[in-house]
């Protein structure tokens, strides 16, 4: 129940509307006035200027409300990248990765989307990376075809030695066959914790010693910080990812527990400016694809970083115009990934990518209420964002396979 509310806007409406809204044929009975830069009461819409109306039938929920669109216009599918792709953001599963049959059936999923090499991202570690380098390797399929991240261990940061054990295990994971580092989770800000139990700063000084081996040994990092910034908004009818919030309660951060978004840009830039020679791959565009002015002043203060376009292409596909201008003036600072591994949606990316189609629906409603717009990249940008940037900074990435 919902009335008292536009009851009581309706009454305080027509006491300083003057004249009243005159009933149009048509239109339900009466209608609300509103002052300039006001909004219509819940359960209105505004009809012309400063004119609300209440629908005369039963509203739908945003679940519910699925209008079938009447656009017609070209469509060009792309179940395949035009060029062999590398996935610099791949969650590839325990189940895909441990096993002979996993990996051949992963070999499969590749072949159909185009992509050529997945790089587990998964943070794995000593033994458990060892294992899966090594039936990596004994696979005929894979063997070339996949690369391992290896994760760093934050735990007991502050204490005696902490780098000197983090760097000597990294120096192990790379004799092992780990070709970069990460995914640095969003832990690292959000949650970690140092070992006198204060958080963990992106920024933390003692992590410097860690992100210098990394250049040394020319791994580079790839880092996930915070999340998009409505995750921290009140989740009303304003936010752009209210589904989200309330399909996920686990994805709010109220203020009384996590520091804000800000605070860990802050942290992430402080961190990635004090390590200039350490090559930084912000994963999901920096969660700035929502803001690509934003993202470019970033691209041109920190030439040691790239980004990755991971689970962001809701934001690079409603902008179509900007983002394709994005991408041609940092095209060799841009990295293809996916993020969670879901073969059928790769096809979404490659057609945001290639094509000039217009209107397309996203595979997830719960990131985005809107369509989808194709930012038709010429071929030589397409061929660095698939594989030639990840190629050049990831000497561990085989390049045989790739077109010149
Ligand atoms: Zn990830």
């Amino acid at each position: 129940m919902r009335s008292p509310l536009p009851a009581l806007a309706l009454l305080l409406a027509t006491a300083v509307a003057a004249p009243a809204a005159q009933a149009q044929p048509g239109m339900g009975a009466g209608g609300t006035r509103i002052e300039p830069g006001q909004e219509c009461p819940a359960g209105m819409t505004e009809i012309r200027p400063r004119l609300c109306q209440a629908p005369t039938l039963p509203v739908p929920s945003i679940l519910d409300y699925r209008p079938r669109s009447t656009l017609v216009t070209g469509e060009h599918l792309v179940p395949k990248a035009k060029y062999p792709a590398i996935d610099y953001h791949g969650h590839p599963t325990g189940q895909q990765l441990n096993t002979q049959e996993g990996l051949t059936g992963l070999a499969d999923d590749l072949d159909r989307i185009g992509v050529r090499v997945i790089v587990a991202a998964n943070n794995t570690r000593g033994e458990a990376l060892r294992t899966q380098v090594a039936a990596a390797r004994a696979n005929p399929r894979m063997a070339d075809r996949i690369r391992f991240l290896t994760g760093i261990d934050f735990t007991g940061v502050g204490s005696p030695g902490w780098a000197d054990r983090a760097i000597a295990a990294l120096e192990a994971d790379v004799a092992a066959g780990a070709v970069g580092i990460g995914e640095i989770g969003k832990n690292l800000g959000l949650s970690s914790k140092k070992a006198d139990g204060s958080r963990l700063r992106i920024d933390d000084p003692e992590l410097d010693p860690v992100w210098q081996a990394a250049a040394r040994l020319k791994l580079p990092v790839f880092i996930h910080t915070a999340d998009p910034q409505e995750f921290w908004q009140p989740i009303d009818m304003h936010n752009e990812r209210w589904l989200e919030l309330a399909l996920f309660p686990g994805r709010r951060y109220p203020a009384e527990q996590f520091p804000s978004f800000e605070q860990l840009m802050t942290e992430r830039d402080n961190m990635i400016r004090r390590n200039p020679r350490t090559t930084f791959v912000i994963a999901h565009m920096g969660w700035h694809a929502n803001d690509l002015p934003r993202l470019a002043k970033m691209m041109d203060e920190m030439p040691n970083i790239l980004t990755e376009v991971g689970a962001v292409l809701y934001d690079i596909g409603r902008q179509p115009r900007a983002a394709h201008d994005f991408f041609v003036k940092y095209q060799d600072r841009i990295l293809f990934g996916k993020d969670s591994f879901q073969p059928e949606e790769y096809p979404y990316y490659w057609r945001v990518f290639e094509t000039r189609d217009d209107y397309f629906d996203y595979y997830r409603d719960y990131h985005a209420s809107w369509k989808l717009y194709g930012i038709d990249l010429p071929d030589a940008v397409l061929k660095k964002v698939y594989y030639q940037n990840a190629l050049r900074i990831t000497p561990g990435i085989p390049s045989a396979g790739f077109p010149r």
